[in-house]
């Protein structure tokens, strides 16, 4: 959570035009990592505690969160009691140091809580679309929405990419605002706090929006290239890729702006090698993960089962028109028992409907009629051109019936992943 110190380099930098390239925007949220998303993302982020729960959401806070928000008021605070700061037309005299401490508190409050925002939004929207959310990190880099599923479309993707940076930009006007009715009123505390506030949430959403997976940008460039070539294997490989290229960038500046002898800005130059470094890892994960084959987990549909006990002449009437499909699993208390295919069916003759059950008619549950979620996708293909039904149940490890896979929708599937 770098930004509160960038911001300081802002301020800075307003005197002299050669300090510039000082600006860096650090705040990241390297956006919302869904269940792909891989171990090492999770061993990051493990040290945590939970501080609340908004809109039924655990809200936690990684540990190291906390040594990056004293460094915050610590630099805040001693920026705002030793040097006069250019706040664009405004010239915020040094402060006293209880002031400077207290300011520097409010001021990175009022910035965390704005990372804070900005991931609540993508939550929120990700409830909206429906997609249940796992928890809301904040830590050292910044924020994380986790969402329990993938946005099931380019629309959904989207929305919930973009619902952060445009919560960042909102919060960035009312500061930038404040600021101003700050100095309307001669008031150098609002004018500091709101100043930085507005600032502090314009480079929040700006470098958020870098067109690099994982960030928010990132997804909107994936939601794009989805919503064009239909692809979301090719779409998350092509910003997965962006997301490798501009980490490279970021650790190259870095480097950069640490050894230039125009600029030696130390800690600046590290904390943009240290953002580079961990975006590199999401990105490369992300596109590795992008390259592995798909598992039967990814691509099955939920299991529209049916009672054994079931009699045919209602899974005629009330089944069958509402679930176009041309089998289905026969389930007991999520137990497979076979597969009811109008195959079958159809040797059954009419008059026998109103007598004949599901059981009596479906294929007894055999090897070639179920598959590991955990299975590949073309490996379970093998087995549904042979098995003479053209579908598989599918089975989590605890052997309970939890999917199911048609030849049709596997090959859509494919094209798609
Ligand atoms: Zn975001």
């Amino acid at each position: 959570m770098g930004f509160a110190l960038g911001l300081i380099e802002l301020a800075k930098e307003q005197r002299g035009l050669r300090r510039r390239l000082t600006l860096l925007p650090l705040a990241l949220c390297p956006g919302l990592l869904a269940l792909c998303s891989s171990m090492t993302f999770k061993d990051f982020f493990k040290r945590q505690i939970m501080v609340a729960r908004v809109y039924g959401i655990p809200v936690r806070i990684d540990y190291r969160w906390f040594l990056i928000f004293a460094l915050s008021v610590l630099l805040i605070a001693s920026n705002l009691h030793k040097s006069t700061l250019q706040l664009v037309t405004f010239r915020l005299p040094p402060t006293d140091v209880l002031s400077a401490w207290i300011l520097g508190i409010i001021t990175t409050l009022a910035l965390f809580l704005s990372v804070f925002g900005h991931e609540l939004s993508h939550a929120l929207m990700g409830l909206a679309e429906g997609i249940e959310i796992e928890e809301i990190v904040l830590h050292p880099f910044g924020g994380l929405a986790r969402l329990r599923t993938q946005p099931d479309s380019p629309r959904a993707e989207f929305r919930i990419a973009v619902a952060g940076p445009a919560a960042s930009f909102l919060f960035s006007l009312i500061g930038f605002v404040g600021a101003k009715l700050g100095a309307m009123a001669g008031s150098n505390s609002v004018v500091a706090v709101c100043f930085f506030v507005g600032a502090g949430n314009l480079l929040l959403a700006v470098f958020n929006l870098f067109p690099g997976y994982p960030l928010d940008g990132g997804r909107v460039l994936r939601a794009i290239i989805w919503k064009r070539s239909g692809s979301i294997r090719d779409a998350t490989r092509i910003a997965g890729f962006c997301g490798q290229l501009m980490s490279l960038v970021l650790i190259a500046f870095g480097v950069y702006m640490a050894l230039a002898p125009t600029f030696h800005a130390y800690f600046m130059g590290l904390w943009s090698v240290l953002v580079g470094v961990f975006l590199l890892g999401a990105a490369t994960n992300v596109v590795r993960s992008a390259r592995a084959p798909s598992l039967v987990g990814d691509v099955m549909g939920p299991p529209i089962a049916i009672e054994p006990d079931l009699l045919i002449s209602r899974f005629i009437d009330e089944v069958l028109p509402l679930h176009r499909q041309t089998s289905f699993p026969v389930a007991h208390d999520h137990r497979l028992l076979g597969i009811l295919s109008l195959e079958d069916l159809k040797k059954v003759p009419r008059s026998e409907w109103r007598n004949r059950r599901a059981r009596d008619v479906m294929r007894s549950v055999n090897s070639s009629l179920f598959i590991s979620e955990s299975a590949p996708v073309a490996t379970a293909r093998q087995v549904m051109q042979r098995n003479g039904v053209g579908a598989l149940a599918v089975i989590a490890d605890s052997g309970k019936l939890v999917g199911y896979l048609r030849r049709g929708r596997v090959a859509r599937n494919n094209k798609d992943s």
